[in-house]
This record gives structure tokens, sequence and C-alpha cells, in this order.
């Protein structure tokens, strides 16, 4: 459970987001909808502990205070965030990546393991890999240097099963995707909510609400709540796009 409390975010000393409070339950899937500009990024990085987002109020996951913690304490406790713009690492193999994150992982569980070889891992992922349609060549990459808008996106979700995170924060992941990549990702969030997961998405692909049905929608303006509700909501966007509310 992921709570915010009058949580504001600023960036340098100017207000983005103004005291929201919300709770995000286990097994659920969130929609975050608002013009662009509105603050939902920012809200994301803040929640994820990027350091120029300073945030203040109280966020606590499963009561434990994470507003102190540092971006990767807070992957350690389970948040994860998918980007909205990608940066490209050159230098970095897409593989040797993947496996440290993962390495990580393991010695978080087990101080002492030695973490698992390049040529194990590369077995390991194999079939998450090609669930999800990521060719073995991607793998020999760097990280997302001259990948396509849905490549990167399908490494990102590699990147979910692989950590298994259980707060889950997407920024219109589904920017660039073909018809058939947005079928597989809307597959991938309903199988993370059956595993009890909570999910957060920024979207404004109706399609992709269509199909997934998110258990709230919550609409920001100007870095504010302007309306929580239920999946009717999105019809009422969907008619009247925001002037309505
Ligand atoms: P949304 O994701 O809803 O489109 P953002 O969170 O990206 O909105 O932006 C909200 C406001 O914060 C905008 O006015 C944007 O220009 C500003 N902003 C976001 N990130 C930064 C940044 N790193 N530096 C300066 N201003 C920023
Ligand atoms: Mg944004």
């Amino acid at each position: 459970m992921l709570t915010l409390e009058h949580l504001s975010v600023t960036i340098d000393e100017k207000p983005i987001v103004s005291d929201i409070s919300l709770t995000f339950s286990p097994g659920k899937i969130y929609c975050l909808l608002g013009h662009n500009g509105s603050g939902k990024s920012s809200l994301a990085f803040a929640l994820m502990g990027h350091p120029r987002y300073q945030a203040s109020g109280f966020l606590t996951k499963d009561g434990k205070d994470i507003l102190s913690m540092s971006v990767n304490e807070r992957a350690l406790a389970g948040m994860f965030l998918s980007f909205q713009n990608i940066p490209e690492i050159p230098g970095v193999r897409v593989l040797e990546y993947l496996r440290t994150i993962y390495n990580i992982r393991l010695k978080q569980k087990d101080p002492s393991s030695k973490g698992i070889s390049s040529f194990l891992f590369r077995r390991y992922i194999a079939p998450m890999r090609e669930a999800l349609g990521v060719d073995e060549k991607f793998l020999d990459r760097d990280l997302y240097v001259g990948f396509s808008g849905g490549e990167k996106r399908k490494l990102e979700l590699l990147q979910i099963r692989l950590l298994d995170p259980d707060c889950i924060l997407l920024d219109e992941i589904d920017s660039g995707l073909d018809i058939g990549a947005v079928k597989l990702l809307s597959e991938e969030i309903i199988r993370l909510r059956k595993e009890g997961k909570t999910v957060i998405m920024i979207t404004h692909n109706f399609h992709l609400l269509d199909t997934i049905e998110p258990d709230a929608v919550i609409v920001m303006s100007a870095g504010k709540i302007l309306r929580e509700w239920g999946h009717d909501l999105v019809e009422q966007i969907r008619s009247n796009w925001f002037d309505s509310l």
C-alpha cells in the first residue's frame, strides 16, 4: 500500500504539485490523467525520489516512510518507474545492465550471494525475454541506444518481470507502441494486477483504458487532484475531454 498525505512537489523552489493525498492499494490499477503540464510526471519522479523533484509531506509504503529514502533504496523497497522519456546510455551493454540490477536484488535477499554469471543470466532471462518478444540481439546492444519507442518500452517491461517490484509507475508507457505492442502491454498490466501489484499508469490511450479497466481514475490539473472516480470517469473524459469536470 502506497500512501501520500499532503504531498507537495517543488522544482527549484517552484511549486509543481500541491497537497496531494491518495492511497494506492495492492492488486489495483490506477490511471492518472490530465492535460500536459499538470504535474503527472513530476509526481511520478517525486514518488521515485528524483533529487530535482523535492517532495514534502508524507509518503509511506506498507507503513514505512520512504520519503527519506534514496532512489536506490526505494527501488529495493519495491518501487519501479518507467520514464515518459527514456534516456539512451551509450557504453552500457543491456545484458550487463540487467544482470547488475538483478544481482543487486539477489544480494539484498542473501548478502552472501555472489550473483549470477553472464552466461547463466542470459539463459535465466530467455523465457521472460521471449514472452515479451525481445530478441536476444538486444542484449548485446548499448542501453536504449537507437531503440525504437516500442523496443524501449519492451525492455522496461522486461525489467519489471526481472525485478518483480510491487508498486509500478508507468509514465505514458504506451507512447510509440503499435497495436500489437499495446495488446502485449495491456496483458502484462492485467497480469500484474492479478499478481497483487499496485500499478499507477499515466496514459491518455483510451484503447488501453478500455482493455485494462482501471480500478480508479485520478484527474490532475495544475498540480492538484481535480477528480477521483471509478472507470465511468473515463467515459466522461472520452466525450468531453476535461472540459466537463
Ligand atoms: P505532465 O507530466 O502532467 O505533462 P510535468 O510533470 O512534466 O507534467 O510538468 C509539470 C510542470 O512542471 C510543467 O510546467 C513543467 O514545465 C514543469 N517541470 C517539470 N519538470 C521540470 C524540470 N525538470 N525543470 C523545470 N520545470 C519542470
Ligand atoms: Mg508527463
